[in-house]
């Protein structure tokens, strides 16, 4: 068994190899080659954080597995991140435990590379102007993950804390060698911006509907539970919207469970998945002018690529400690 460091995951799961992972990820769902039930989350009784159990089972490379993470928001600004736990990497032919992951690390770049996928399948080529919203670990790896799928030229930041949009804005643009500017107002990151990622731990809307150009791609990430939400209405309303996991997204996204609630769109308000998309089973972008919105959960299909992607380069070039744990049958004494 294979323990894998965050370091460690770090190195051995670069964005590009990512995104082709999470790719194949979610093809699989569309062609049900995968079993996957909507997570169990475990509250605190103050609901200041929870824990998320998220098992499945991924055709791709017959892996098996479970990530257990926490997730404390109160943690921004605190040297520890708001999402901890491990992937159980396991193969599904004897049942094997191949690799401990460290799931900070999967949840962080695995989250971004959905987000590209998305992009890269619905926002328009020509792509080029991105606006983000929150200035957190999302926001950092949803940078290069844009990067990767599309050539930005302009980046906007905004944060509900004007100094941390300071901050990210001149930490980035050293990082990335573009300009990455603070935007003193989320209306104004977002103005004409074709590109939007929706990052912040906020339960009320930060994206009004009202301030998308027509023609944008927005990645809604934030906002995992039915009470909180990132987007207004009308966004949701103005939208062509996508989902990461049908049956998550009825039972967990705020961003479109209360639109709903509120009459303003019925759940076939929703296009379908985006693992559909890219197999061609559900259209996608028509026309050059509308919103496509994709709206992200994370799903443990994610994490089992990504962990299956990092397993296998870790293995390959030596990294990470080998663990024996179990696993062999013993004579009885
Ligand atoms: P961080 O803790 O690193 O950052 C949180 C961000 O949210 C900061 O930019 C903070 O900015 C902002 N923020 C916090 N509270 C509010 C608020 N009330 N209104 C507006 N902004 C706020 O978190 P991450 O970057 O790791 O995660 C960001 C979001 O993405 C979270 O909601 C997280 O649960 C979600 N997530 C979703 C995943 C998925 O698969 N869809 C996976 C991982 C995370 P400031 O302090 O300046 O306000």
């Amino acid at each position: 068994m294979l323990l894998l460091s965050q370091d460690e995951v770090m190195r051995a799961l670069p964005m590009a190899d990512c995104i082709e992972a999470v790719d194949q990820a979610l093809r699989a769902l569309a062609r049900e080659d995968v079993v996957l039930p909507v997570r169990t989350i475990v509250w605190l009784p103050d609901r200041r954080g929870l824990l998320g159990i998220m098992p499945g089972f991924l055709g791709v490379g017959s892996l098996l597995g479970v990530k257990a993470i926490t997730v404390m928001p109160g943690n921004h600004g605190t040297p520890f991140d708001s999402h901890q736990g491990v992937v159980l990497l396991f193969e599904a032919e004897q049942g094997r435990l191949l690799s401990i992951l460290d799931a900070t690390a999967i949840t962080t770049i695995r989250t971004a590379a959905a987000s590209a996928v998305a992009t890269r399948a619905l926002a328009r080529p020509e792509t080029a102007d991105l606006a983000i919203l929150g200035t957190g670990v999302q926001a950092a790896a949803h940078l290069d993950a844009m990067r990767a799928v599309r050539a930005v030229r302009r980046v906007r930041v905004w944060s509900r804390n004007p100094s941390n949009a300071r901050a990210f804005a001149a930490r980035e643009s050293a990082r990335q060698g573009i300009e990455v500017t603070a935007a003193p107002t989320a209306r104004e990151a977002v103005l004409d911006a074709n590109l939007i990622c929706t990052v912040t731990s906020a339960s009320e809307p930060v994206l009004n509907g009202a301030w998308i150009a027509p023609g944008a791609h927005v990645n809604a990430v934030g906002a995992c539970v039915p009470r909180c939400r990132e987007l207004d209405t009308e966004a949701v309303r103005r939208a062509r919207v996508y989902v990461d996991h049908q049956p998550a997204a009825l039972a967990e996204a705020g961003d479109l469970l209360i639109p709903i609630a509120e009459g303003a769109v019925d759940a076939a308000h929703i296009v379908g998945e985006i693992g559909g998309v890219l197999t061609g089973a559900v259209p996608g972008r028509r026309d050059p002018k509308e919103i496509t919105l994709f709206k992200s959960l994370g799903i443990a299909i994610e994490d089992l690529a990504a962990a299956g992607r990092a397993y296998a380069t870790a293995a390959a070039s030596g990294q990470g400690t080998s663990v024996l744990i179990g696993g062999e049958r013993r004579a009885s004494a």
